[in-house]
């Protein structure tokens, strides 16, 4: 069985947790700290506040723009729940915007056109879905032109790049899951990244409690640390990040150039786009995913489909009456399979997820 996903822990981080362990200062501490500032040297940011999950670094950078209730924020209806949830948590309304399909991430037309519809619309949350970076040529003159703040959702996208630019340095906030299958890990974790001082320090309150000086709660807060342990994990494999996505890269543009199968279409990356490929999500002919994923199943190919449904029809999301129609996103959802891209695979094991993509002929 070739595994969908696969977390790469070696020695280091074992010996580095030993220490942590060892050192008695296991909760938020100078490891976090440290680990805080590589992460923000890596992209080429200021700023970084690490937190303990995608999730919370999300609605914190969120709150820290000063987004809450009555505010409308426009955002992918594909996506995974988060990127939705964290707005739904601050108070604020989503917007859904439909996506491009052959990028899969929030067409920067229809955000023009949601913008017109909406000009009340303070935020824009874009997801850099698989590790695809959104148009951001198209994007940055939209925020400009309308004054929207902008969240990039970073949870798929550790060292992915637009025009040699790395994703989560665009927008006024960046926020990144170190969840155990994303590109690097922490076991759980998360970070905001950001270039404004003033954001930074709101953050930084926010997951501590509200409180600068201790024990003084200047606002409701959370709490949101790091532990030590995590950061110690985050160390060590920010260090192997690039070698992790060198072998996504390669791994994908072998299975680029071995698929060939017409009712199979290979991921389109623009050129602008480095993608670091958190999935290698190809597309089945109409009709024809059941059959094929049970044909992988019968090849030992473990793979996921992400996602079967659009955000806006999610049971969780009745009581809001959102429109559950988005053209492209259903179209999509029914097409899309991502199939094992993650650095531990072998050449060989790339060589039989093509194999079996290839040999299927519409049957199971
Ligand atoms: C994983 C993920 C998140 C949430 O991260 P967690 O660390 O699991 O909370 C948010 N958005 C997207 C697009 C994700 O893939």
């Amino acid at each position: 069985m070739i595994s969908i996903a696969k977390p790469l822990i070696g020695n280091e981080e074992k010996e580095a947790v030993a220490e942590v362990l060892d050192s008695g200062m296991i909760a938020c501490g100078n490891v976090v700290t440290e680990f805080e500032k590589e992460f923000a040297a890596y992209l080429g940011v200021d700023h970084c506040i690490a937190s303990t999950s995608g999730t919370t670094a999300l609605e914190v950078g969120l709150r820290a723009l000063g987004i809450g209730k009555g505010d409308y924020v426009i955002t992918t209806p594909f996506s995974f729940i988060a990127s939705t949830n964290c707005i739904v948590y601050t108070g604020a309304t989503p917007i859904f915007a439909d996506i491009d399909p052959k990028t899969f991430c929030i067409d920067p037309v229809e955000i023009e056109k949601t913008v017109e519809a909406h000009p009340e619309a303070k935020a824009l949350l874009i997801v850099h879905l698989f590790g695809q970076v959104c148009d951001m040529d198209a994007i940055m003159d939209i925020v400009d032109r309308h004054h929207l703040l902008l969240i990039e959702d970073c949870a798929q996208a550790h060292g992915a790049e637009w025009k040699g630019r790395k994703a989560g340095t665009f927008g006024n906030v960046g926020c990144f899951s170190f969840y155990p299958t994303k590109n690097m890990t922490t076991s759980e974790g998360g970070a905001v990244v950001t270039n404004d001082p003033e954001i930074a320090k709101n953050c930084r309150m926010l997951i501590n409690h509200g409180m600068e000086v201790r024990y003084y709660h200047d606002e409701i807060g959370y709490n949101y640390r790091m532990t030590n342990i995590c950061g110690a994990i985050g160390r060590c494999q920010l260090k192997k990040l690039d070698g992790f996505n060198a072998a996504r890269r390669a791994h994908a543009a072998a299975l680029s150039c071995l698929i060939n199968n017409p009712l199979v279409t290979v991921p389109y990356v623009p050129e602008e786009s480095n993608h670091c490929f958190h999935q290698y999500t190809v597309k089945v002919a109409a009709g024809k995913r059941d059959a094929f994923i049970a044909h992988l199943q019968a090849n030992g190919i473990g793979f996921g489909i992400f996602y079967p449904l659009s955000i806006p029809e999610q049971k969780c999301y009745e009581p809001f009456g959102f429109n559950k129609q988005w053209e492209r996103t259903d179209e999509v959802k029914e097409q899309v399979v991502s199939l094992p891209v993650h650095p531990g695979l072998s050449d060989e094991e790339i060589a039989e997820v093509a194999r079996a993509v290839n040999t299927f002929k519409g049957e199971a």
